[in-house]
């Protein structure tokens, strides 16, 4: 029933060892967004304060990581980018259920948070992305909207007022498109990776399954 679906209790923000949560990831099919191109950068906004929420929701040391075959198709989109100057930022990637709870909990807007008690979000199983872009020295690019801005400016197909920015949002679209991934309408820094539907219908990796914090009892039952 899903009312009654226990939820995970909120992820511990002690520091954590990244190459022990990365050993741990790698046995359910996650690896560091950076596995296949040293040259993609990682901020995760939701290690910082610097985010829609003000609150930091991982713990330091926290790994951007993505599902084995998604991170593969980021080192092709930021291939496809270099030749324009462009390279990837990933400003998310997966993110433990016990977050997505969270977030959920203090946004509770189907539109851009996806809802746990009926579906996990794409990201809990590695397997959506949050990106912006940079130029080649790590520079942050002007986007049409700011990232987590949840406003009309957050449309995928919001043009904005500088065709140049818009023109950099439209590359970054076909970048990551020609990589394999699906474009989230509602928000422009959004991708889903949905090549591999059957892992989407099954449970998402927990945090604990990586070495966070620990299983509530319900988990420990049908780990
Ligand atoms: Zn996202």
């Amino acid at each position: 029933m899903v009312g009654c679906r226990a939820m995970p209790p909120r992820l511990p923000l002690d520091p954590v060892s990244r190459p022990t949560i990365v050993e741990r990831a790698k046995r359910h099919g996650l690896v560091p967004v950076e596995t296949y191109d040293a040259s993609i950068r990682t901020a995760l906004r939701y290690a910082t304060p610097d985010n829609v929420f003000k609150k930091v929701l991982y713990p330091a040391g926290f790994p951007a990581l993505a599902a084995d075959r998604t991170a593969k198709k980021l080192a092709a989109a930021n291939r496809f980018l270099k030749p324009h100057g462009l390279r990837l930022l990933v400003l998310d990637a997966y993110r433990p259920p016990a977050v997505q709870w969270q977030i959920y909990k203090m946004f509770r807007d189907d539109k851009y948070v996806a809802d746990p008690r009926k579906k996990w979000s794409k990201h809990c199983y590695g397997r959506a992305v949050d990106v912006a872009l940079t130029d080649l020295s790590g520079r942050l690019l002007e986007m049409p909207g700011t990232f987590d801005d949840f406003s009309k400016k957050a449309a995928a197909a919001y043009a904005g007022t500088d065709p140049a920015v818009r023109r950099r949002l439209t590359r970054l679209q076909q970048a990551m498109t020609a990589a394999g991934f699906s474009i989230y309408d509602d928000e422009w820094w959004h991708f889903n990776d949905l090549s591999d539907p059957a892992a989407l219908a099954g449970r998402p990796v927990f945090g604990w399954q990586i070495g966070l914090g620990t299983p509530p009892a319900i988990y420990q039952i049908i780990e």
